[in-house]
């Protein structure tokens, strides 16, 4: 029964990760066990792995009857170990999104708006067209740069509609071209491709649930869940089973789908990530995109934001529009975060110029918690700086850039001792001696998760620049919860506030004085707006509970 189920879903939904960079990471077979084997009649053409309820198997190449249990050899190493850069202690927004359709030139310009989003992930990213019939797929490992580097690379993606992706992955599933997006999935009625920004607190419960109807996962991404529900779906049209497969869903996702004419944007309920809509100028091309930044520069202007729990829907045969709500409605809760760290300064996010907010925040700090006896301000390059440029209007205080940043360091090869990670932010961060030499500085940082490169800058710029004083000031309050919602933080063990209060964080960096942005403050840039974003990392106010339990693992050969 097992294998009829097995077999019979993964005829109904067949993954393709055929780019011309897919080459699935090396497997081992443990000894098959026969209790274990059963036959597929030559269903698979080629050894092609999926994982099980998490358990890795796949269907052997010689045999093409065998479905075996495999282990990752990438499973063993744990490559986050050694390769440490600055930006370590940092949360990771998990993707940047891309939708284009209308245009000639639309790969090509997703490829560019991905460029624009590279900040939002840096680990993988990938293009899928549409030329009319059929979709065309090319994703890769690395910067969009890396995978588009050659020209030759968007050669096959052709057509008038694409969708793209930029993707940040946790460090288990850091060398994983399977989780690379977009997704293509063959379903009944054709073929279908998606691209998320975001997280599913429900998805192991959806996971489990599908996989007990005889789902088979070809990776461990919470998106492919979306393809499964909506391939399994009994409704009709297309937008019905999205409609009905977003309704089962939980959490924060901002979704583009592109069909062979038609393309998708959805945004959840709660409308926690960024999603805007764009027409561009010379071909009225409409555009997707997870940030304001992407419009301007493939010359797109902004329409609007696509609502919290809206689905739109352009046709290509016409460039008609369609939109619908998803039910049932929920109040608003966009992350604040993206206005303190992730989005870049130029972009405009949930209404509010990011830079405008960042400003704000530091101007807030510079009156409640200013540094009176300090010669200078300067920003910890490049995400302080707006709030560092706030703090000293409004302190009075001069303004320098006694930190330079390298901008060609990326994840560097060291060795992961304390030694190591002190000179990875030198790599990265370089002081300006002639500036800060005897000086009393406030350094203003956007945030402190864990504490670690706080300690280090602030060695850095009195061994090496020669300060006198340090006085930290953090233009957010301290993050004290664990991101559910698309965004990488550590543990809540791991986070330096949530351990000890402002003074024991004060001591442990080694500063002067500390002093974060109070949540009132923070609240107050936004006024009559704060009750719409989500601050649960400054508060543990979730506003769709997180969902912690294991499900119990399944193993049924
Ligand atoms: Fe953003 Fe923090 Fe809410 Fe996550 S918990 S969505 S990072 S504000």
């Amino acid at each position: 029964m097992a294998a009829t189920a097995a077999a019979s879903a993964a005829a109904a939904l067949t993954y393709r990760h055929d780019g011309h960079h897919s080459v699935f990471p090396a497997f081992s077979v443990h000894p098959p066990e026969p209790s274990r084997l059963f036959l597929l009649k030559a269903l698979f053409p080629k050894p092609y792995p999926f994982l099980c309820h998490n358990y890795p198997i796949a269907v052997a190449a010689s045999s093409r009857r065998c479905m075996l249990p495999l282990t990752p050899h990438a499973a063993s190493v744990d490559p986050s170990h050694a390769f440490l850069s600055a930006d370590e202690d940092k949360p990771r927004d998990e993707c940047g999104v891309v939708g284009i359709i209308g245009d000639l030139d639309a790969a090509q310009l997703c490829s560019l708006a991905l460029h624009a989003l590279q900040h939002r992930g840096q680990e993988g990213a990938g293009i899928v067209s549409s030329d009319g019939s059929s979709l065309h797929s090319v994703t890769g490992l690395g910067l969009v740069s890396e995978v588009f580097s050659d020209p030759g690379t968007l050669a096959p993606l052709v057509g008038e509609a694409s969708i793209g992706h930029v993707r940040y992955s946790t460090a288990g599933a850091a060398s994983s071209l399977a989780n690379v997006q977009p997704f293509v999935a063959g379903y009944r009625f054709g073929k279908l491709a998606v691209a998320h920004n975001g997280n599913l607190v429900n998805y192991r419960n959806l996971r489990s649930a599908l996989e007990s109807k005889g789902s088979i996962f070809n990776s461990s991404s919470d998106t492919e869940v979306i393809l499964h529900l909506i391939a399994t779906s009994s409704s009709r049209p297309l937008l019905a089973r999205i409609v009905e497969a977003c309704e089962a869903l939980e959490g924060a996702y901002s979704l583009v789908f592109l069909t062979a004419n038609k393309l998708f944007a959805v945004r959840d309920p709660h409308g926690f990530r960024p999603l805007v809509m764009g027409r561009r100028r010379p071909t009225g091309a409409i555009v997707f995109a997870s940030e304001t930044c992407a419009l301007d520069l493939i010359n797109a202007e902004f329409v609007r934001e696509v609502n919290p729990g809206e689905v739109v829907v352009v046709d290509s045969r016409d460039m008609s529009i369609t939109s619908l709500c998803l039910m049932p409605s929920k109040s608003r809760k966009a992350c604040v975060f993206e206005h303190v760290y992730f989005a870049l300064p130029n972009s405009v996010v949930f209404g509010h110029p990011v830079h405008s907010s960042r400003y704000s925040f530091g101007a807030a700090l510079a009156r409640e918690s200013p540094a009176p006896s300090a010669d200078i301000v300067i920003p910890v390059p490049d995400s302080g700086f707006f709030a560092a440029l706030g703090f000293a209007e409004a302190s009075g205080l001069p303004f320098r850039q006694g930190l330079i940043r390298s901008h060609y360091v990326g994840r560097t090869f060291i060795e992961p001792d304390k030694e190591g990670r002190n000179l990875a932010v030198k790599l990265k961060l370089a002081p300006v001696r002639g500036i800060l030499e005897g000086k009393s500085v406030v350094v203003v940082d956007d945030s402190i998760v864990r504490g670690t490169t706080s300690s280090k800058i602030v060695q850095l710029i009195k061994a090496a620049g020669g300060a006198r004083e340090v006085h930290m000031r953090i233009a957010s309050p301290p993050i004290v919860g664990s991101c559910y919602y698309g965004v990488d933080t550590p543990s809540s063990e791991e986070l330096i506030s949530n351990r000890m209060d402002v003074e024991g964080v004060r001591q442990e960096i080694g500063c002067e004085s500390l002093a974060f942005l109070s949540l009132e403050s923070l609240r107050g840039v936004f006024a009559d707006e704060a009750h719409m974003f989500c601050d649960a990392c400054f508060t543990r106010d979730y506003p769709v509970p997180p969902r912690n339990q294991e499900v119990e693992q399944l193993v049924e050969f």
